[in-house]
């Protein structure tokens, strides 16, 4: 393989595994994987919340890639995209936005200002339904955002979701 083909698999995963993220974290986990992703929108106490099995599950598959990938090339490249991911996701959503790790960085300006604006933004809904803002490397203004949020949380779409914050909900009704 040519250096040239072994970045764009690189470059394509990490695009890729934004578009997983994103629609991993609207379907499922503000969906039927709720349960997970519940401690991450409440205060807690301690280093760990249960939202983190996530990181721990989705690790599975880079591994496997790495192994699988000693004999056919493309997935090692493969592998190393998807932790190439994980590791600016660690960055902007776990330390920028979260503050893990003592990190204490709040930018003025520019691009990572508007992730930062967009991922509060999703933590503005406290619940499973009506959040904002699934992705972590994409993120729109916070103006389109804020009138998401304002549509969302319309007195019409509560009368019909009533339960706001059960999760008893029937999936059909999420959407
Ligand atoms: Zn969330
Ligand atoms: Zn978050």
């Amino acid at each position: 393989m040519t250096w040239l083909e072994k970045l764009a698999i690189v470059v394509s995963m990490v695009l890729f595994m934004e578009c997983f993220a994103w629609a991993a974290h609207r379907y499922v986990m503000h969906g039927w994987g709720w349960g997970w992703h519940k401690s991450h929108h409440e205060e807690h106490e301690g280093w760990f919340e249960k939202n983190d099995l996530y990181a721990v599950v989705f690790a599975i598959v880079p591994i496997v890639l790495f192994i699988v990938g000693l004999w056919w090339e493309p997935l090692w490249w493969a592998a190393l995209g998807i932790t190439v991911y994980g590791g600016i996701y660690a960055f902007v959503h776990d330390m920028l936005v979260h503050q893990r790790g003592g990190f204490r960085w709040v930018p003025k300006r520019g691009y990572f200002k508007l992730l930062l604006q967009a991922h509060r933004l999703h933590h503005a809904v406290q619940g499973k339904h009506g959040t904002v803002s699934h992705g972590f490397l994409f993120a729109r203004k916070p103006a389109v955002l804020k009138a998401q949020l304002r549509a969302n949380a319309d007195p019409q779409r509560r009368v019909a979701y009533p339960v706001e914050t059960s999760d008893a909900m029937p999936a059909a009704a999420d959407q």
